[in-house]
């Protein structure tokens, strides 16, 4: 054992797993410092996956996995630079744009959703940010698929908080705006906008009354430091964002990183299980990047604490695994889907 790992384990992990109430429970800590945060990645593998399912499994049935849905209701020619995009108009890539679908067939995706077992459903916009004009629709979309039993998802940008305000009145429960990676690599990913941005955002959605879902992307050739900040940004936000996304880079040919080096899977799962450390109670996904995860690396993810998936064959306007291959995979492993609204809830 190097002298960092015992470290954390000293300083780290007894008071995660203490009783008794005498140490603070580490879902309220908001003072994560990056080095604490290296050292639980640093930790052997076996003793953080330990960890990390313990703490789920206090606060979770283990066995049950969150499936949410998403769709691309306005895809491509975003002004935006993310060097990962494919909707990114800047770059050549296979998506072209199109224009806001239909408000019946954001319904007919809805309904489809949810009979393959889904209780989210999630609407996403190429959008820099959405503007006026674009906000009616929305919200038509919302009190739709709201009406159908669903909870409500939205990723369209930065939103001021008058725009947050709105889509909370008009009955969104969740937006999502991810901060991508650590303070300190954002710019080489990203130069239309900085980190304070998205902070900004997430800031406006928090105090609109909405749940928050906010993660990141691993595998665009940040460092393990980049990881740690990234979580780090997350886990020390005022309150932990109710869902945490975890995408693994798709290289998009035609983007700057179509040839970026694929990450190393037991790094992946590292990531999922220090997300679960950080944030005991949030919802922990696998999104982007799971149709090239092997059943055995998801199922690792799933004992490290994810417990929400994406389901559905596209994920904006990539692939995804087939919600049929998704019930054969839970099947292997025991797992269910999460009751439908309002039934689930983590036990505390
Ligand atoms: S990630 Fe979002 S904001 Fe960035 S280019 Fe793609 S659609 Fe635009």
């Amino acid at each position: 054992m190097t002298s960092s790992s015992s470290t954390s384990v000293e300083t780290v992990a007894a008071p995660a797993l203490a009783k008794g109430g005498a140490v603070r429970d580490p879902a309220f800590r908001h003072d994560w410092q990056r080095a604490e945060i290296l050292a639980l990645f640093a930790r052997p593998f076996n003793d953080l996956l330990f960890e990390a399912h313990s703490l789920h499994r206090r606060h979770f049935d283990p066995n049950r996995v969150q499936i949410s849905t998403l769709l691309s209701v306005k895809t491509g020619g975003c002004p935006e630079d993310c060097k990962y995009c494919a909707q990114s108009a800047r770059y050549d890539t296979e998506i072209g744009a199109e224009k806001l679908l239909a408000l019946q067939e954001v319904v007919r995706e809805a309904r489809k959703a949810k009979e393959a077992g889904a209780t989210r459903f999630c609407m996403g916009a190429a959008w820099r940010n959405p503007k006026e004009r674009d906000l009616p629709h929305i919200l038509e979309m919302v009190q739709a698929v709201k009406a159908m039993g669903l909870e409500t998802c939205a990723t369209l940008g930065m939103v001021t908080s008058e725009q947050a305000a709105a889509l909370k009145e008009g009955g969104l429960d969740y937006y999502n705006h991810n901060v991508d990676t650590s303070e300190e690599f954002y710019s080489e990913i990203i130069t239309t906008r900085t980190y304070q941005d998205r902070l900004d955002t997430l800031a406006n959605v928090r105090a609109a009354g909405m749940k928050v879902c906010a993660g990141g992307i691993v595998g665009m050739g940040e460092a393990r430091a980049d990881r740690a900040g990234m979580l780090m940004t997350l886990a020390n936000l005022p309150e932990h964002p109710e869902s945490v996304p975890i995408n693994l880079l798709i290289q998009v040919p035609g983007t700057p990183m179509a040839d970026t080096e694929a990450l190393d899977p037991v790094e992946f799962v590292r990531t999922v299980a220090v997300a679960r450390i950080l944030m005991p109670q949030s919802m922990v996904r696998l999104s982007a990047g799971r149709e090239h995860m092997t059943d055995e690396m998801q199922a690792l993810c799933f004992f490290a604490g994810a417990n929400s998936i994406f389901q559905g064959e596209k994920l904006l306007t990539a692939g995804n695994p087939e919600a049929t291959a998704d019930r054969a995979l839970f099947d292997r492993l025991g797992l269910k889907g999460e009751e439908p609204v309002g039934a689930a809830q983590p036990h505390r």
